[in-house]
């Protein structure tokens, strides 16, 4: 087992099958008093809000080089402030996209434990590797801005997770949080299992800058905060939005995106 390469690996494992045990038969009201476990795989750890240290090495960190629009990494370093063929080809309306990892199996867990499994302790650790992936966007940002929930979707979940993320970047980085800004004003089916031409037209016009949201908007560079870029479809609508209401700039941050192969244009 993988995972035994910590100290104690035998002991360790055991202690987490009782753990998970224990957890399934008391419920998840008793977490708080019950051992940490790994969000990804749920192997007993030593820190909450830790990763063990497999599920540590299979993430994968976004670093340059990459597409200076995209965020997408090369495969080779092709000179600084090249753009992929796919940002050329097909220009979004942001200006900058970020992500702190790619979304592999171990981002997709994590994702998934924090957006459904009431792992919202996650919150600091995703927010501050996000801030550290957007340092050059936040550097030249007026406010954030969290991709909102429909309120339906609100409702039935209990928080947004951008707006979780959100916050904890502002925490990390000083740059304050626009609430106001921005509204889901249609209520759009899911975009798993979408195309790509579908994505974009499921979310037309989803979004829209509210009239007492304006001031928010109009003259200042916005960072829109997400926790999963696919296609890029939903960021895409939100940045129409507040270009359209007078934004100055609109970049985005992500904690994962979805990385295919690209290709640099030369
Ligand atoms: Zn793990």
């Amino acid at each position: 087992m993988q995972s035994e390469v910590t100290t104690g690996g035998a002991h360790r494992s055991g202690l987490a099958k009782l753990a998970r045990g224990l957890r399934a038969s008391l419920g998840l009201a008793l977490n708080v008093a019950l051992p940490p476990l790994c969000p990804s795989c749920r192997q007993l750890i030593g820190d909450a809000g830790a990763l063990c240290a497999p599920c540590w090495s299979g993430l994968s960190f976004i670093a340059p080089p990459y597409c200076e629009r995209l965020g997408i990494p090369f495969v080779y370093d092709p000179g600084p402030g090249v753009l992929s063929m796919q940002a050329i080809a097909d220009p979004p309306a942001y200006h900058r996209a970020r992500a702190a990892v790619r979304f592999d199996e171990v981002a997709r867990a994590l994702v998934h434990a924090f957006k459904y499994g009431d792992r919202l302790d996650l919150a600091p650790t995703l927010g501050r590797w996000m801030a550290n992936a957007g340092r050059p966007l936040l550097a030249d940002a007026d406010a954030l801005l969290p991709v909102p929930l429909h309120w339906r979707r609100l409702w039935a979940r209990r928080f947004n997770q951008s707006a979780a993320l959100a916050k904890e970047i502002a925490l990390v980085s000083g740059v304050p949080l626009a609430h106001g800004g921005l509204k889901r004003v249609k209520a759009t089916a899911q975009q798993v299992g979408l195309s790509r031409s579908e994505r974009a037209l499921n979310v037309q016009g989803a979004f829209r800058v509210p009239s007492d949201g304006k001031a928010d908007v109009a003259g200042r560079r916005l960072v829109l905060v997400d926790d999963v870029l696919t296609s890029g479809a939903t960021v895409d609508a939100c940045a129409r939005a507040l270009m359209r209401a007078g934004a100055a700039n609109v970049d985005v941050l992500v904690f994962a995106r979805v990385v295919d192969a690209v290709k640099t244009p030369i």
